[in-house]
Protein backbone atom coordinates (compact mmCIF):
# COMPACT_ATOMS: atom_id res chain seq x y z
CA UNK A 1 0.00 0.00 0.00
CA UNK A 2 1.38 3.60 -0.79
CA UNK A 3 -0.04 6.73 0.07
CA UNK A 4 0.25 9.94 -1.46
CA UNK A 5 -0.24 13.95 -0.02
CA UNK A 6 -3.58 14.88 -1.24
CA UNK A 7 -3.64 16.61 -4.57
CA UNK A 8 -2.78 20.60 -4.68
CA UNK A 9 -1.18 20.18 -1.17
CA UNK A 10 2.59 20.15 -0.54
CA UNK A 11 5.53 18.78 1.66
CA UNK A 12 7.79 21.14 3.21
CA UNK A 13 11.04 20.55 4.02
CA UNK A 14 14.97 21.52 3.96
CA UNK A 15 15.72 24.64 1.74
CA UNK A 16 12.22 25.65 1.02
CA UNK A 17 10.86 25.02 4.08
CA UNK A 18 13.82 27.15 5.24
CA UNK A 19 12.97 30.21 2.97
CA UNK A 20 9.41 30.32 3.88
CA UNK A 21 10.49 30.31 8.09
CA UNK A 22 12.76 33.04 6.65
CA UNK A 23 10.42 34.71 4.93
CA UNK A 24 7.89 34.73 8.02
CA UNK A 25 10.77 35.88 11.09
CA UNK A 26 11.22 38.89 8.40
CA UNK A 27 8.04 39.54 8.50
CA UNK A 28 7.36 39.13 12.74
CA UNK A 29 10.58 41.25 12.57
CA UNK A 30 9.27 44.49 10.02
CA UNK A 31 6.05 44.31 10.63
CA UNK A 32 7.09 44.20 14.64
CA UNK A 33 9.24 47.61 13.92
CA UNK A 34 6.24 49.49 12.74
CA UNK A 35 3.71 48.03 15.93
CA UNK A 36 1.62 45.06 14.43
CA UNK A 37 1.03 42.69 17.39
CA UNK A 38 0.60 38.95 15.72
CA UNK A 39 -2.63 37.38 16.12
CA UNK A 40 -3.69 32.94 15.64
CA UNK A 41 -7.38 31.94 15.45
CA UNK A 42 -8.57 28.27 14.94
CA UNK A 43 -7.53 26.95 11.69
CA UNK A 44 -11.61 26.38 11.01
CA UNK A 45 -14.45 28.81 11.89
CA UNK A 46 -18.12 28.53 11.86
CA UNK A 47 -18.42 28.23 7.91
CA UNK A 48 -21.53 31.06 8.27
CA UNK A 49 -18.40 33.85 9.32
CA UNK A 50 -17.08 33.52 5.44
CA UNK A 51 -20.42 33.69 3.64
CA UNK A 52 -21.24 36.76 5.61
CA UNK A 53 -18.44 38.39 4.91
CA UNK A 54 -16.51 37.48 1.99
CA UNK A 55 -19.56 37.64 0.38
CA UNK A 56 -21.53 34.30 -1.16
CA UNK A 57 -21.29 35.12 -4.98
CA UNK A 58 -17.66 35.06 -4.62
CA UNK A 59 -15.49 32.27 -6.27
CA UNK A 60 -14.46 31.61 -2.22
CA UNK A 61 -17.36 30.82 -0.85
CA UNK A 62 -19.28 29.49 -3.87
CA UNK A 63 -16.66 27.29 -5.09
CA UNK A 64 -13.55 26.64 -2.89
CA UNK A 65 -14.25 26.89 0.61
CA UNK A 66 -13.58 23.38 2.35
CA UNK A 67 -16.70 22.62 4.82
CA UNK A 68 -17.27 20.09 6.85
CA UNK A 69 -20.55 19.15 9.37
CA UNK A 70 -19.34 18.16 13.06
CA UNK A 71 -22.76 17.37 15.82
CA UNK A 72 -24.84 19.31 13.21
CA UNK A 73 -22.14 22.33 13.16
CA UNK A 74 -20.77 23.67 9.68
CA UNK A 75 -17.36 24.33 9.89
CA UNK A 76 -15.02 25.81 7.44
CA UNK A 77 -11.09 25.79 7.20
CA UNK A 78 -9.91 29.40 6.92
CA UNK A 79 -9.51 30.45 3.18
CA UNK A 80 -8.90 33.94 4.46
CA UNK A 81 -7.85 35.70 7.35
CA UNK A 82 -9.56 39.14 7.79
CA UNK A 83 -13.17 37.89 8.85
CA UNK A 84 -11.53 35.87 11.48
CA UNK A 85 -8.99 39.04 12.47
CA UNK A 86 -12.68 40.75 12.77
CA UNK A 87 -14.14 37.88 14.12
CA UNK A 88 -11.71 37.30 17.23
CA UNK A 89 -11.31 40.95 17.94
CA UNK A 90 -14.98 41.48 18.48
CA UNK A 91 -15.11 38.66 20.70
CA UNK A 92 -12.40 39.38 22.84
CA UNK A 93 -13.38 42.72 22.92
CA UNK A 94 -10.00 44.10 21.93
CA UNK A 95 -9.19 48.03 21.66
CA UNK A 96 -8.89 50.68 18.82
CA UNK A 97 -7.23 51.39 16.97
CA UNK A 98 -4.78 47.88 16.38
CA UNK A 99 -2.36 46.93 14.01
CA UNK A 100 -2.30 42.71 13.36
CA UNK A 101 0.19 40.48 11.82
CA UNK A 102 -1.06 36.76 11.32
CA UNK A 103 0.88 34.17 9.59
CA UNK A 104 -1.35 31.24 9.08
CA UNK A 105 -2.32 28.60 6.40
CA UNK A 106 -5.22 28.69 4.17
CA UNK A 107 -7.47 26.16 2.58
CA UNK A 108 -9.13 26.92 -0.80
CA UNK A 109 -10.25 24.33 -3.08
CA UNK A 110 -8.60 25.57 -6.18
CA UNK A 111 -7.54 23.81 -9.50
CA UNK A 112 -3.65 23.49 -8.20
CA UNK A 113 -1.30 25.11 -10.52
CA UNK A 114 1.57 26.46 -10.02
CA UNK A 115 1.49 29.50 -7.26
CA UNK A 116 -1.90 28.13 -6.81
CA UNK A 117 -2.02 25.58 -4.14
CA UNK A 118 -4.88 24.02 -1.77
CA UNK A 119 -3.55 24.73 1.53
CA UNK A 120 -1.22 28.11 1.48
CA UNK A 121 0.59 30.50 3.54
CA UNK A 122 -0.10 33.75 4.08
CA UNK A 123 0.93 36.72 5.57
CA UNK A 124 -1.10 39.99 6.26
CA UNK A 125 -1.67 42.77 8.10
CA UNK A 126 -4.57 44.24 9.46
CA UNK A 127 -5.24 47.84 10.52
CA UNK A 128 -8.42 48.43 12.71
CA UNK A 129 -9.74 51.72 13.69
CA UNK A 130 -8.34 54.59 11.13
CA UNK A 131 -10.44 55.95 8.35
CA UNK A 132 -7.78 58.55 6.83
CA UNK A 133 -6.08 58.18 3.70
CA UNK A 134 -2.80 58.03 4.90
CA UNK A 135 -3.32 55.05 6.75
CA UNK A 136 -3.85 53.29 2.87
CA UNK A 137 -1.23 55.20 2.01
CA UNK A 138 1.36 53.56 4.75
CA UNK A 139 -0.04 49.73 4.46
CA UNK A 140 0.89 50.06 0.78
CA UNK A 141 4.14 51.60 1.80
CA UNK A 142 4.65 48.93 4.75
CA UNK A 143 4.33 46.19 2.07
CA UNK A 144 6.49 47.77 -0.74
CA UNK A 145 8.98 47.80 1.95
CA UNK A 146 8.97 44.77 3.81
CA UNK A 147 9.54 43.20 -0.25
CA UNK A 148 12.19 45.43 -0.55
CA UNK A 149 14.19 43.93 2.52
CA UNK A 150 13.45 40.65 1.61
CA UNK A 151 14.71 41.59 -1.62
CA UNK A 152 11.68 40.83 -4.14
CA UNK A 153 12.76 42.52 -7.30
CA UNK A 154 10.16 43.12 -10.27
CA UNK A 155 6.99 44.09 -9.00
CA UNK A 156 4.11 46.64 -9.60
CA UNK A 157 1.67 48.44 -7.83
CA UNK A 158 -1.99 48.63 -8.89
CA UNK A 159 -4.31 50.93 -7.28
CA UNK A 160 -8.41 51.65 -7.61
CA UNK A 161 -10.51 52.82 -5.76
CA UNK A 162 -14.19 51.00 -5.64
CA UNK A 163 -16.15 54.16 -3.48
CA UNK A 164 -18.77 53.04 -1.16
CA UNK A 165 -22.50 51.72 -1.33
CA UNK A 166 -23.74 55.22 -1.86
CA UNK A 167 -21.76 55.88 -4.82
CA UNK A 168 -22.31 52.43 -6.02
CA UNK A 169 -26.06 53.04 -6.16
CA UNK A 170 -26.02 55.73 -8.91
CA UNK A 171 -23.24 54.09 -10.53
CA UNK A 172 -24.85 50.16 -10.91
CA UNK A 173 -27.76 52.15 -12.83
CA UNK A 174 -25.32 53.55 -15.78
CA UNK A 175 -23.63 50.01 -15.96
CA UNK A 176 -26.74 47.76 -15.86
CA UNK A 177 -27.55 50.62 -18.91
CA UNK A 178 -24.37 50.01 -20.63
CA UNK A 179 -24.92 46.14 -20.42
CA UNK A 180 -27.95 45.34 -20.99
CA UNK A 181 -27.39 45.38 -24.36
CA UNK A 182 -24.04 43.11 -23.74
CA UNK A 183 -25.87 40.66 -21.78
CA UNK A 184 -25.78 37.62 -24.34
CA UNK A 185 -22.15 37.77 -24.31
CA UNK A 186 -21.42 37.45 -20.34
CA UNK A 187 -20.40 33.98 -18.69
CA UNK A 188 -22.97 32.48 -16.92
CA UNK A 189 -21.35 33.38 -13.52
CA UNK A 190 -21.03 37.95 -14.48
CA UNK A 191 -24.63 37.36 -15.37
CA UNK A 192 -25.52 35.77 -11.64
CA UNK A 193 -22.88 38.08 -10.44
CA UNK A 194 -24.65 41.05 -12.30
CA UNK A 195 -27.84 40.43 -10.07
CA UNK A 196 -25.99 40.38 -6.77
CA UNK A 197 -23.11 42.15 -6.71
CA UNK A 198 -22.59 43.83 -9.90
CA UNK A 199 -19.30 45.67 -9.15
CA UNK A 200 -17.29 42.00 -9.38
CA UNK A 201 -18.14 41.52 -12.51
CA UNK A 202 -14.58 43.34 -13.51
CA UNK A 203 -12.84 40.33 -11.63
CA UNK A 204 -14.12 38.14 -14.00
CA UNK A 205 -10.92 36.16 -15.44
CA UNK A 206 -12.45 35.51 -18.66
CA UNK A 207 -11.25 37.68 -21.73
CA UNK A 208 -14.79 38.01 -23.86
CA UNK A 209 -16.61 39.55 -20.55
CA UNK A 210 -12.79 41.67 -19.62
CA UNK A 211 -12.93 42.98 -23.36
CA UNK A 212 -16.74 44.25 -22.87
CA UNK A 213 -15.76 45.56 -19.26
CA UNK A 214 -13.04 47.77 -20.66
CA UNK A 215 -15.53 49.75 -22.65
CA UNK A 216 -17.57 50.00 -19.26
CA UNK A 217 -18.21 53.23 -17.31
CA UNK A 218 -15.82 52.32 -14.44
CA UNK A 219 -17.16 53.29 -10.86
CA UNK A 220 -13.99 54.90 -10.14
CA UNK A 221 -15.40 58.04 -12.57
CA UNK A 222 -18.47 57.72 -10.43
CA UNK A 223 -17.37 58.20 -6.75
CA UNK A 224 -19.15 60.58 -4.96
CA UNK A 225 -17.53 63.58 -3.18
CA UNK A 226 -16.30 62.24 -0.24
CA UNK A 227 -14.81 58.86 -1.63
CA UNK A 228 -13.21 60.87 -4.32
CA UNK A 229 -11.43 63.29 -2.29
CA UNK A 230 -10.38 60.14 0.38
CA UNK A 231 -8.75 58.93 -3.20
CA UNK A 232 -6.91 61.67 -4.22
CA UNK A 233 -5.85 62.00 -1.11
CA UNK A 234 -4.54 58.97 -0.79
CA UNK A 235 -2.93 59.50 -4.29
CA UNK A 236 -1.38 62.66 -2.90
CA UNK A 237 0.49 60.68 0.87
CA UNK A 238 1.59 57.44 -2.36
CA UNK A 239 3.65 60.47 -3.81
CA UNK A 240 5.09 61.43 -0.43
CA UNK A 241 6.02 58.07 -0.10
CA UNK A 242 7.63 58.17 -3.14
CA UNK A 243 5.46 55.23 -4.32
CA UNK A 244 5.08 54.30 -7.41
CA UNK A 245 1.77 52.36 -9.23
CA UNK A 246 -0.35 52.65 -11.78
CA UNK A 247 -3.91 53.33 -12.06
CA UNK A 248 -6.58 49.75 -13.29
CA UNK A 249 -10.00 51.14 -13.05
CA UNK A 250 -11.17 47.39 -13.35
CA UNK A 251 -9.14 45.94 -10.67
CA UNK A 252 -12.08 45.51 -7.66
CA UNK A 253 -10.69 42.90 -5.75
CA UNK A 254 -12.19 39.32 -5.59
CA UNK A 255 -14.24 39.52 -1.59
CA UNK A 256 -17.11 41.67 -0.73
CA UNK A 257 -16.24 43.35 1.55
CA UNK A 258 -13.80 46.21 -0.04
CA UNK A 259 -14.81 49.74 0.31
CA UNK A 260 -12.99 52.53 -1.30
CA UNK A 261 -9.02 51.69 -1.93
CA UNK A 262 -8.36 48.61 -3.60
CA UNK A 263 -4.77 47.56 -4.56
CA UNK A 264 -2.85 44.62 -5.81
CA UNK A 265 0.96 43.84 -5.82
CA UNK A 266 1.53 42.07 -8.92
CA UNK A 267 4.72 40.19 -10.38
CA UNK A 268 5.78 40.24 -14.26
CA UNK A 269 7.58 37.19 -13.93
CA UNK A 270 4.25 34.71 -12.75
CA UNK A 271 1.93 34.29 -15.71
CA UNK A 272 -1.75 33.91 -14.57
CA UNK A 273 -0.94 33.53 -10.61
CA UNK A 274 0.72 36.98 -10.85
CA UNK A 275 -0.86 38.97 -7.73
CA UNK A 276 1.73 38.61 -4.60
CA UNK A 277 -0.19 41.35 -2.29
CA UNK A 278 -4.04 42.19 -2.19
CA UNK A 279 -5.94 44.06 0.27
CA UNK A 280 -7.89 47.68 0.37
CA UNK A 281 -9.81 49.31 2.72
CA UNK A 282 -12.82 47.77 4.35
CA UNK A 283 -14.72 49.95 6.41
CA UNK A 284 -18.00 48.34 6.91
CA UNK A 285 -17.25 44.70 7.56
CA UNK A 286 -16.85 45.04 11.35
CA UNK A 287 -19.98 46.23 11.37
CA UNK A 288 -21.38 43.71 9.19
CA UNK A 289 -19.87 40.93 11.21
CA UNK A 290 -21.71 42.51 14.63
CA UNK A 291 -19.02 44.91 15.98
CA UNK A 292 -18.48 48.33 16.58
CA UNK A 293 -18.24 50.33 13.25
CA UNK A 294 -14.76 50.60 12.58
CA UNK A 295 -12.98 51.51 8.93
CA UNK A 296 -10.18 48.98 8.69
CA UNK A 297 -7.34 48.50 6.22
CA UNK A 298 -5.12 45.66 5.32
CA UNK A 299 -3.67 43.80 3.17
CA UNK A 300 -2.63 39.73 2.49
CA UNK A 301 0.75 38.28 0.72
CA UNK A 302 0.84 35.04 -0.64
CA UNK A 303 5.03 33.95 0.07
CA UNK A 304 4.94 30.88 -1.84
CA UNK A 305 4.02 32.58 -4.64
CA UNK A 306 6.70 35.40 -3.97
CA UNK A 307 9.24 32.80 -3.50
CA UNK A 308 9.01 31.27 -6.85
CA UNK A 309 10.32 34.92 -8.54
CA UNK A 310 13.47 34.98 -5.74
CA UNK A 311 16.64 32.01 -5.87
CA UNK A 312 17.83 32.87 -2.65
CA UNK A 313 17.18 33.11 0.74
CA UNK A 314 15.85 35.51 2.57
CA UNK A 315 17.27 37.82 5.67
CA UNK A 316 15.99 38.28 8.90
CA UNK A 317 15.37 41.38 11.28
CA UNK A 318 15.69 41.87 15.29
CA UNK A 319 13.03 44.24 16.64
CA UNK A 320 14.49 46.33 19.77
CA UNK A 321 13.60 50.03 20.61
CA UNK A 322 10.16 51.48 20.31
CA UNK A 323 10.01 54.56 18.84
CA UNK A 324 7.26 57.16 17.29
CA UNK A 325 7.96 59.91 14.96
CA UNK A 326 5.18 63.10 15.19
CA UNK A 327 4.71 65.61 12.27
CA UNK A 328 2.89 68.64 12.90
CA UNK A 329 1.74 68.93 9.66
CA UNK A 330 1.53 67.29 6.56
CA UNK A 331 3.72 69.59 5.37
CA UNK A 332 6.68 68.17 7.57
CA UNK A 333 5.45 64.51 6.37
CA UNK A 334 8.48 63.36 4.50
CA UNK A 335 11.07 64.66 6.77
CA UNK A 336 9.75 62.11 9.08
CA UNK A 337 9.68 59.43 7.04
CA UNK A 338 13.03 59.78 6.78
CA UNK A 339 13.44 60.40 10.57
CA UNK A 340 11.72 57.23 10.70
CA UNK A 341 13.88 55.12 7.88
CA UNK A 342 17.01 56.54 10.28
CA UNK A 343 15.43 54.62 13.28
CA UNK A 344 14.72 51.36 11.88
CA UNK A 345 17.95 51.20 9.89
CA UNK A 346 19.32 50.44 12.85
CA UNK A 347 16.93 47.32 13.92
CA UNK A 348 14.56 49.66 16.07
CA UNK A 349 10.99 49.68 16.13
CA UNK A 350 9.31 53.12 14.44
CA UNK A 351 5.91 54.24 14.27
CA UNK A 352 4.49 57.82 12.55
CA UNK A 353 2.00 59.92 13.51
CA UNK A 354 -0.99 60.91 11.39
CA UNK A 355 0.51 64.66 10.09
CA UNK A 356 -2.83 66.20 10.35
CA UNK A 357 -3.69 64.39 13.57
CA UNK A 358 -3.09 67.17 16.38
CA UNK A 359 0.10 66.76 18.23
CA UNK A 360 -1.43 65.61 21.64
CA UNK A 361 -3.52 63.27 19.80
CA UNK A 362 -0.01 61.98 18.11
CA UNK A 363 2.23 61.99 21.76
CA UNK A 364 -1.41 60.07 22.99
CA UNK A 365 -0.81 57.15 20.15
CA UNK A 366 2.72 57.80 21.27
CA UNK A 367 1.89 56.52 24.87
CA UNK A 368 -0.58 53.95 23.22
CA UNK A 369 2.59 52.38 21.50
CA UNK A 370 4.34 52.03 24.24
CA UNK A 371 6.89 54.24 22.51
CA UNK A 372 10.23 54.65 24.55
CA UNK A 373 11.07 57.99 22.55
CA UNK A 374 8.74 60.26 20.66
CA UNK A 375 10.95 62.50 17.45
CA UNK A 376 9.01 65.46 16.91
CA UNK A 377 9.05 67.69 13.65
CA UNK A 378 7.40 70.73 12.97
CA UNK A 379 7.95 74.49 12.04
CA UNK A 380 10.42 75.46 15.17
CA UNK A 381 12.75 72.21 14.40
CA UNK A 382 13.05 72.81 11.38
CA UNK A 383 13.77 77.08 11.86
CA UNK A 384 16.62 75.43 14.24
CA UNK A 385 17.93 72.63 12.47
CA UNK A 386 17.16 70.40 15.42
CA UNK A 387 14.68 67.00 16.06
CA UNK A 388 12.94 67.45 19.43
CA UNK A 389 13.26 64.50 21.61
CA UNK A 390 11.11 63.38 23.86
CA UNK A 391 11.56 60.84 26.92
CA UNK A 392 8.48 58.95 27.27
CA UNK A 393 9.13 57.50 30.89
CA UNK A 394 10.64 60.80 32.18
CA UNK A 395 9.22 63.39 29.94
CA UNK A 396 11.73 65.07 29.48
CA UNK A 397 12.84 66.62 26.18
CA UNK A 398 15.54 67.73 24.53
CA UNK A 399 16.57 69.46 20.99
CA UNK A 400 19.56 67.18 19.20
CA UNK A 401 21.05 69.06 15.93
CA UNK A 402 19.36 66.74 13.01
CA UNK A 403 23.21 65.92 11.79
CA UNK A 404 24.27 64.45 14.75
CA UNK A 405 20.67 62.72 15.50
CA UNK A 406 21.40 59.56 13.45
CA UNK A 407 24.49 58.74 15.04
CA UNK A 408 22.87 59.13 18.76
CA UNK A 409 20.44 56.95 18.31
CA UNK A 410 21.75 54.43 20.06
CA UNK A 411 22.17 56.75 23.26
CA UNK A 412 19.02 58.30 23.34
P1 LIG B 1 -6.09 35.09 -7.27
O1 LIG B 1 -6.65 36.16 -8.13
O2 LIG B 1 -4.69 34.74 -7.59
O3 LIG B 1 -7.01 33.91 -7.12
P2 LIG B 1 -7.21 36.10 -4.84
O4 LIG B 1 -7.90 37.32 -5.27
O5 LIG B 1 -7.99 34.86 -4.61
O6 LIG B 1 -5.99 35.77 -5.83
P3 LIG B 1 -6.62 36.90 -2.13
O7 LIG B 1 -7.74 36.10 -1.62
O8 LIG B 1 -6.71 38.35 -2.07
O9 LIG B 1 -6.27 36.46 -3.61
O10 LIG B 1 -5.25 36.44 -1.46
C1 LIG B 1 -4.13 37.28 -1.30
C2 LIG B 1 -2.88 36.62 -1.79
O11 LIG B 1 -2.75 35.27 -1.33
C3 LIG B 1 -2.83 36.46 -3.31
O12 LIG B 1 -2.42 37.63 -3.90
C4 LIG B 1 -1.82 35.35 -3.47
O13 LIG B 1 -0.49 35.85 -3.39
C5 LIG B 1 -2.10 34.47 -2.30
N1 LIG B 1 -2.96 33.34 -2.70
C6 LIG B 1 -4.29 33.35 -2.91
N2 LIG B 1 -4.73 32.13 -3.27
C7 LIG B 1 -3.63 31.32 -3.28
C8 LIG B 1 -3.41 29.93 -3.56
N3 LIG B 1 -4.41 29.12 -3.88
N4 LIG B 1 -2.14 29.45 -3.50
C9 LIG B 1 -1.08 30.26 -3.17
N5 LIG B 1 -1.23 31.56 -2.88
C10 LIG B 1 -2.48 32.10 -2.94
MG1 LIG C 1 -8.43 33.23 -5.87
Amino acid sequence: MSYQRPKGHRDLFGKELKRVEAMNAAARGFFGQHGYEEIKTPTFEFAALFDRSIGETTDIVEHEIYKFEVNKKLYALKPEGTASVLRAFIENKLSLPARFLYIWNMYRRERPQKGRYREFLQIGIELLGESKPFYDAEIIDQGKRYLELIGAKDYYIELNSIGCPQCRKAYQEKLKTYLEQQLTHLCADCRRRLERNFLRIFDCKKEGCQAIYDKAPKITDNLCGECSEHYKQVKCYLAIFGIEYTENKKLVRGLDYYTRTVFEFKHGELGAQDTIIAGGRYDLLMRELGGPDTPCTGWAMGPERLLLTMPDEVPKLQPRQVYFVVAMGEKYLQKIISIRDGIQAKGHICMLGNPDDPIKQQIKRANKAAAAYTIIYGEDEEKEGVYAVKDMKTGEQKKIPAEKFNSQIPQL
